[in-house]
């Protein structure tokens, strides 16, 4: 039979970008189908935008510190629409450079929608049909916000970089990346934030010594972080609530969407302040609430089930290690499959799918040892087993530090930072690496090459410090702090 397309990708999301671009380069005749804007979550609405965010909340204390280091500078003022707008304008450039990139590798875009029919053909939103030999979803995911009363009021991340108006004081609820970088960044732009998370400690599945320094490193900063809470019910304030000893610094003039905002707050309906009782029966007010409590795999409507395409509990499309779902011409990757839900390993899903279907090497995505980091302030990153799992698994040595770094100390900051090795006792290989401190998402990077390596504890001490560095406490940590 033949096709329109040796392959048609759904989705021009980061993942589906590269699978389309690198499957061309091979020869292939290859169509892409994107519903909303090229670059997908992470470009728009996701790690792109949020990182510009964590640059800008992080003047603050820069403002601060440089009058420690003698500079006559005064608190500047932050300028919300200012920054969204540049913001914004970034995004349309990084959106175009995407387009660019599939145009010169040859790929069809569609602007439309498009859901599957059968295994082998696609409908567009357009009422076009095209038929393809291997079709590709790479849908991403959603954000997804608690069944509870009301919890529409609410926004999620994708709101915040739209948002018209900074809010006075906003409820973050959760406790995982999304939920406590968020903190972060609207605590350094000068919202009071208050977060709530149901669980004992936030960051759940990190090593329990750097979450912990993490969160006491948050609340230090002045958020208000509460443990083994939740929201349990919402409403839309009414005057009595702002009235009351309730209110948390809400402005009032919050509210719908001033009239003069460039880019409107879109799907939430966010209606200005919000009042909430927590499971401990506190009742308070906030500008905002934003719920941070998960994603959820982008597989309404998709035709998967028109496709005999399976898919698992919570809405993901299910693969073997190859990304294949159980219709053999019907494979996906990235946020979809709630795998690992990382730009950079739906990057490595796309290419090793390309490998696999087009280049006749099959190949699995590795999703051992991945690094990441946690943009807070300070930041986490964090490589390999954390010691709780890691002692689980066999005896261990623990290298651990935790210091005031130079920088902050000297400008009067209370900040510390931790650098933490785990052992494996009988081999010696550095089974996790885990650091909070300012930049450790630059650190994991280059300390993940060297776990994945399967680099020994001897392997770090071999090598010779960097000084005067934060990093360079990796090498030099020379007693176990515990073994287990
Ligand atoms: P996470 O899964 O990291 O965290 C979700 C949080 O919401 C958890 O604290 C969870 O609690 C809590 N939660 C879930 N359901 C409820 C509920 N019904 N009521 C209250 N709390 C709830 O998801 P995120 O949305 O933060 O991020 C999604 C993914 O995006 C991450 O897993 C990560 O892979 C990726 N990401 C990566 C970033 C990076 O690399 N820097 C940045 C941002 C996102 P509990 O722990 O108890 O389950």
């Amino acid at each position: 039979m033949a096709f329109d397309y040796d392959l048609f990708v759904i989705g021009g999301g980061s993942g589906g970008v590269r699978a389309a671009r690198v499957a061309a380069a091979e020869g292939a005749k290859v169509a892409l189908a994107e519903e909303y804007r090229m670059g997908g979550t992470c470009v728009i609405r996701g790690c792109v935008p949020k990182k510009l965010m964590v640059f800008a909340s992080s003047y603050r204390e820069s403002f601060a510190d440089a009058r420690a280091y003698g500079w006559d500078v005064a608190d500047g003022t932050f300028d919300w629409p200012g920054f969204r707008t540049h913001l914004h304008k970034e995004l349309d450039r990084l959106e175009q450079v995407y387009r660019g990139l599939l145009d010169g590798s040859k790929v069809q875009i569609f602007d439309a929608r498009a859901r599957l029919k059968d295994p082998h053909t696609v409908v567009l939103s357009t009422g076009e049909e095209r038929t393809a030999k291997h079709i590709l979803v790479a849908t991403g995911g959603r954000p997804s916000a608690p069944s509870i009363p009301n919890a529409h009021l609410g926004i999620s991340s994708n709101e915040i970089f739209l948002m018209d108006k900074m809010p006075k004081s906003i409820l973050i609820v959760g406790g995982g990346y999304i939920a406590c970088e968020f903190a972060c960044i609207l605590n350094g732009l000068g919202v009071k934030v208050t977060q709530y998370y149901r669980g004992a400690q936030i960051l759940r599945g990190f090593d329990d010594e750097a979450r912990g320094l993490v969160a006491e490193m948050m609340r230090d900063r002045g958020i208000d972080l509460h443990l083994g809470t939740n929201v349990l019910t919402m409403r839309a304030a009414d005057t009595e609530d702002l009235a009351s000893a309730t209110f948390t610094g809400s402005d009032p003039a919050m509210g719908a969407a001033s009239s003069d905002a460039a880019i409107p707050i879109s799907d939430a309906e966010y209606s200005g302040p919000v009042w909430t009782k927590a499971t401990n029966g506190t009742e308070k007010v906030f500008d905002a609430v934003l719920f941070a409590t998960g994603r959820t795999p982008n597989t309404d409507d998709l035709g998967l089930g028109e496709a005999g395409v399976k898919v698992g509990r919570r809405g993901e499309v299910v693969v073997d290690e190859y990304s294949q779902s159980n219709i053999p011409s019907v494979y996906a990757i990235g946020d979809v499959t709630n795998r690992v839900q990382l730009t950079p390993v739906a990057i490595r899903e796309g290419m090793a799918f390309v490998e696999t279907v087009f280049k006749g090497n099959p190949t699995k995505p590795d999703h051992d040892l991945i690094p990441s980091a946690i943009f807070t302030q300070p930041e986490m990153g964090t490589v390999g087993l954390s010691e709780e799992e890691a002692r689980d698994q066999e005896p261990i040595e623990v290298y651990c530090t935790s210091f005031r770094p130079m920088q902050t100390a000297f400008a009067g900051r209370s900040d510390r930072v931790l650098m933490k090795l785990v052992v494996s006792l009988e081999t010696r290989k550095v089974l996790g690496c885990h650091i909070v401190a300012p930049q450790a998402g630059e650190m994991i990077q280059l300390a993940g090459v060297a776990v994945k390596m399967g680099a020994t504890k001897e392997d770090f001490d071999r090598v010779c410090a960097v000084h005067p560095t934060i990093s360079e406490e990796l090498v030099t940590m020379k007693t176990p702090v515990r073994t287990a």
